[in-house]
């Protein structure tokens, strides 16, 4: 667990005005190795209690989250520059998320019987132990969340090793379950660069990993744990498609495909980056989706009016303007933003792209800000194909006023792990969230996602002979 030549402090960077936050120690490769330690110890005696017995501490941490809103929200728009609407969404969100596992658990992990002649027979879902869990910061709390909750749920324990920007929310967190009364250790934050991840992950005390991230980082770590032979779940980032047909209601259209675009300023790996449309309603979808783009001014995170938030730091800015440049270059046209504000901070603005085609980065490449990228398509099987067309497999949606064909293309015909119909595509504790091709593998939220860190188990008790 090395991390020589690294920095031996976290130390925050408030996106929108470049002011420095605060700085936290890291913690030394034996200071993480005593949190798994702690966190195996834990384990062994929360595997055993019973399900209602978790629910109980479960629905404590969704009391703490609801208590401590505002500090959280804050937290977040301090530390990557969510708005704080957005930040008391979320928190709210995870302790829903919290209250939907403490009651859910019992029933999705429900020993289940199997018809064996001469035996008793079952299923049996047992803890793996501790998963570590390598977290973003676009959504500092949700994405800890959804994985915890389950998996505290299921008897684990867990290490959250979280983005380097969000030490705070990290800490925070892991004070969230200490509050909400869960065995200490159980739940661990380490404060360690990704470097640190392979010694994480080679631990012997620790059974699997998730890892909500890039492809890069979802390669490296999926390299390593397939080299330790452990379990791992993987949410990398998505290009997601919206179809516009010739039968959507034009003015729906621009609102949900900006919503979709918009969310989080444009930083989610479900936000919609690709609107295919359909050639005969191009023109009017543009006019709808700008006009709709145009709401999202740009403003200070911490006013509750405030729509679209600095992006999480200027690298990040500098890099989505490269992509906006470079797809110009390679003949898109702006017909909205693409311009950075000569202000201090983070910012972008709300921007569109006409004319996308492959071979520009708004076309192939993931966009992680808000610039939406109109593609035209000949027709519905020219748009589905356009869609499909893409490395990435998450989200995906279709705009149409026939809902039996909405229906149709969004259940047989989308390759990705979620498609919607006339609406934005968003994560939810009760349906299974996850992607397929390069947005990754297994699945997160609902029965499935306990389901990913337990050790499925077959039993049978042969019956005794007659007499
Ligand atoms: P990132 O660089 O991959 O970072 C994510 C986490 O992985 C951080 O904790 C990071 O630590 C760590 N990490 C980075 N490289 C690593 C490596 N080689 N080995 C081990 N850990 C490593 O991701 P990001 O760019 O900050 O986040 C945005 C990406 O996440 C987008 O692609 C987005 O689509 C995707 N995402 C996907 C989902 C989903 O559910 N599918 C949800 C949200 C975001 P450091 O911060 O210390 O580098």
């Amino acid at each position: 667990m090395s991390q020589t030549h690294e920095p031996a402090t976290f130390t925050t960077e408030n996106p929108a005005t470049l002011a420095r936050g605060k700085s936290y120690p890291a913690h030394a490769a034996d200071e993480a190795a005593g949190k798994v330690g702690a966190a195996a110890d834990a384990q062994r005696g929360w595997r055993r209690t019973a399900i209602a017995e978790r629910s109980e501490a479960m629905k404590k941490a969704a009391q703490v989250l609801r208590l401590r809103r505002a500090e959280f929200a804050a937290l977040m728009t301090d530390e990557m520059g969510k708005t704080v609407t957005d930040g008391l969404a979320e928190v709210d969100k995870c302790a829903t998320a919290c209250e939907h596992f403490a009651d859910h658990a019992a029933g999705d992990l429900a020993r289940e019987s199997v018809a064996i002649e001469g035996a008793d027979a079952f299923v049996t879902f047992n803890p793996l132990g501790v998963v570590l869990a390598v977290m973003p910061w676009n959504f500092p709390f949700w994405q800890v969340f959804r994985f915890a909750a389950p998996a505290l749920m299921a008897g684990n324990g867990a290490i959250l090793k979280h983005a380097s920007n969000v030490p705070g929310c990290a800490l925070a967190i892991e004070s969230v379950f200490r509050d909400a009364g869960f065995l200490d250790g159980l739940f661990g934050t380490v404060l360690v660069r990704s470097a640190a991840v392979q010694a994480l992950i080679e631990d012997e005390r620790i059974a699997a990993v998730t890892l909500t991230g890039s492809v890069a980082a979802g390669r490296s770590v999926a390299a390593i744990a397939g080299g330790a032979l452990k379990k791992c779940v993987l949410e990398l980032g998505g290009s997601d498609a919206y179809l516009v047909l010739e039968d959507a209601d034009i003015a729906l259209a621009g609102k949900v495909c900006a919503a979709a675009r918009m969310v989080n300023a444009g930083q989610s790996c479900i936000a919609g980056k690709r609107f295919v449309v359909v050639r005969q309603v191009r023109r009017a979808f543009e006019e709808a989706l700008v006009d709709a783009m145009r709401g999202y001014e740009p403003g200070d995170p911490r006013d509750p009016a405030t729509r679209l938030g600095p992006l999480q730091s200027v690298a990040a800015r500098d890099q989505v303007h490269a992509q906006v440049e470079a797809s110009v270059r390679g003949g898109a046209r702006l017909l909205l933003g693409g311009v950075v504000p000569s202000m201090p901070g983070a910012w972008y603005p709300a921007t569109v792209l006409t004319d996308v085609r492959a071979g520009q980065p708004a076309h192939d490449d993931e966009v992680f800000g808000p610039v939406a990228a109109v593609i035209e398509a000949r027709d519905e099987a020219d748009a589905i194909a356009i869609a499909n067309a893409s490395p990435f497999g998450l989200g995906s949606g279709v705009l149409t006023r026939d809902l039996r064909r909405g229906e149709r293309i969004a259940a047989e015909e989308l390759d990705a792990g979620l498609s919607f119909v006339n609406d934005n595509v968003r994560s939810d504790p009760r349906m299974p969230f996850g992607g397929v091709k390069q947005s990754g593998f297994g699945r997160e939220c609902a029965a499935y996602g306990i389901r990913e860190f337990v050790n499925i188990k077959s039993v049978q008790v042969k019956h005794a002979p007659a007499g």
